[in-house]
């Protein structure tokens, strides 16, 4: 899950690493007073604004409304910005790049900086990168930070700056469960300050149940999938009409792949995992039933997750929830004759067959 760079300085500043000042606006008219020169920055989770146009200088507020006015709205790789962030604008003698990532081949994380970091830094000359694999029991030693300053010669001041620094993205990234952490820039101003002028913060998906304040900062989801998410179930809004509900994503993306031979689309993933319980059933098909699909395929291999407990959430769901959506139901596997009977008592007959099931949801689905 990649975080907004907005939420990534929010947990830089957590963790002590120097940010700019700044604050977030969703319209022009918000910003009021300008104490220093500023930059206005798009939020978007992809890089490249500063390419892209979606980076600004202003020096008084008419100036930044003005920017922010231009910047919200534009499309950047795909993305339309909905926030700018406001910030200080720094006096920038000197742009380094530092990143700790996981380096699957070595399995550990690595730690990587780049003398010249900033816009260019894809066309670095291969001997200004540097890189150190980290052990995860030992983070990152002194002696790693030391030859990291002489590397990018910085005087004694901003060395000692930059030790605090690597300890304490450290911490960030190993507690918070980061695939990556990078700064790009790591802005040395012209006083001999090092500060964090841009954050790009990913969380592993699998990890992020256990930091459950972060689901807000996730920029570009829809707030179905927020609620999926927030109720531990792994949702992907699609383009088509039929919903997929299945347990486990190969199976998921199975049924997506039957429908589609069937000349069906499939419009909601939605991947109940390994459950045995009717509640998170019950749930699901609550988050379902709100995507206004025009039919539900259910695709259940019972294993862990019993046929007849899928069912038992099937049948309270729609009982609770009332809705009025075709639902097609395919289960195989443990208990499903107890399932099977289960839905038939309540008018919900269940395939064995898979591919009965997609025609069926197809043909349900207008194709
Ligand atoms: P990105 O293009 O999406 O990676 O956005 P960044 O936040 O990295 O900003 C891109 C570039 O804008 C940086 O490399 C800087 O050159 C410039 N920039 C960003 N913030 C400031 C600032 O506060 N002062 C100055 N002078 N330049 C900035
Ligand atoms: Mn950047």
């Amino acid at each position: 899950m990649k975080l907004a760079e907005h939420a990534g300085k929010d947990l830089f500043r957590r963790y002590g690493i120097p940010v700019p000042e700044g604050f977030l606006v969703k319209d022009p008219s918000e910003i009021t007073i300008i104490e220093t020169p500023m930059v206005v920055k798009a939020q978007v989770p992809v890089g490249g604004r500063g390419k892209a146009g979606g980076i600004r200088f202003a020096s008084t507020v008419e100036q930044a409304r003005s920017a922010a006015k231009d910047i919200l709205g534009m499309d950047i790789a795909g993305n339309v910005v909905s926030e700018v962030l406001i910030e200080e604008r720094l006096s920038i003698d000197r742009e380094i790049y530092v990143s700790l990532s996981v380096d699957r081949s070595r399995r550990l994380p690595l730690l990587m900086m780049i003398k010249e970091g900033g816009m260019e830094v894809e066309s670095a000359p291969p001997a200004q990168i540097t890189s150190w694999p980290i052990h995860p029991f030992v983070g990152i030693p002194s002696y790693v930070c030391r030859n990291a300053a002489s590397k990018l010669i910085l005087d004694p001041q901003p060395a000692a700056q930059l030790e605090a620094i690597l300890s304490n993205l450290w911490r960030l990234f190993w507690e918070m469960d980061c695939e990556l952490v990078e700064i790009n820039p790591l802005v040395k101003t012209f006083d001999g300050r090092l500060i964090a002028a841009d954050a790009k913060v990913v969380i592993d998906e699998d990890a992020v149940y256990r930091h459950p304040g972060l689901i807000e900062a996730a920029p570009n989801l829809t707030w179905l999938e927020r609620e999926a998410r927030e109720k531990g179930l792994a949702m992907v809004l699609l383009d088509g009409d039929v919903g997929v509900l299945a347990n486990g994503a190969g199976l998921t993306m199975a049924t997506l792949d039957n429908l589609a031979l069937h000349g069906a689309k499939g419009g909601v993933f939605l991947d109940l995992g390994g459950t045995d319980d009717e509640k998170v059933v019950e749930a699901a098909l609550a988050i379902m039933s709100k995507a206004g699909q025009r039919v539900i395929l259910v695709n259940i291999f019972g294993g862990i997750t019993k046929c007849d407990t899928v069912a038992e959430g099937l049948i309270s769901a729609k009982d609770k929830l009332r809705f009025e959506t075709p639902m097609v139901v395919r289960v195989r596997g443990v208990n499903e004759e107890q399932a099977r009977r289960m839905l038939a008592e309540r008018g919900i007959a269940a395939s064995r067959d898979l591919d009965e099931a997609c025609q069926k949801a197809a043909a349900l689905g207008g194709v």
